[in-house]
């Protein structure tokens, strides 16, 4: 019989030592739900609420084609390139801020895209016109003017990217920033 209430302290006790883990538990626990259930309606609407919110004013075809010719995709008269691929972070002429982009990796992807297929498509068009000239000067031949290609290509689709870029606020452009 005297034993019966030291073990209740020890259950006490344990479950003292016990609770302030449930509480991190607790603490943890709550903390994390609100995140995780608080991106997720974010992350599936983005995708959609990123065009339907966000209704610009911003003419995506015009954008990209100023980016194409290089020039800044708000005035179209401002260069935006400084050098071969580096944007200007300001339109020399309009101040736009064009320190947004994220191109990375997607002109070289498109470039490459590009460059294959005219590369492709030329040396499979030369074999069957001019069977006899050698296969290795045709191969040389289309390498060279798919390396040039690309490289004058390269810039361009780069401007392209940043005017899609610009136009629908992705990225930097968008938000308080890109206002
Ligand atoms: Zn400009």
């Amino acid at each position: 019989m005297a034993d019966a209430p030291p073990r209740k302290q020890e259950v006490d006790e344990s479950a003292a030592t016990f609770a302030p883990r449930a509480a991190e538990l607790e603490t943890t626990t709550p903390s994390g739900p609100p995140e995780a259930s608080s991106p997720p309606p974010t992350t599936v609407s983005p995708g959609t609420s990123q065009v339907v919110d966000r209704p610009t004013d911003r003419n995506l075809a015009v954008a990209m084609g100023r980016g194409l010719l290089g020039r800044c995709p708000n005035c179209g008269r401002g260069a935006m390139f400084r050098a071969y691929l580096s944007v200007n972070s300001r339109c020399p002429v309009c101040g736009e801020d064009l320190s947004g982009e994220r191109a990375d990796d997607a002109p070289a992807f498109l470039t490459l895209l590009v460059a294959c297929l005219v590369g492709c498509a030329g040396v499979l068009l030369s074999d069957e016109s001019s069977a006899q000239t050698s296969i290795l000067a045709v191969a040389l031949f289309w390498l060279v003017v798919t390396a040039v290609a690309s490289l004058l290509v390269l810039p361009r689709i780069k401007g392209a990217v940043v005017g899609y870029q610009w136009a629908l606020r992705m990225h930097g452009f968008g938000g308080a920033r890109g206002r």
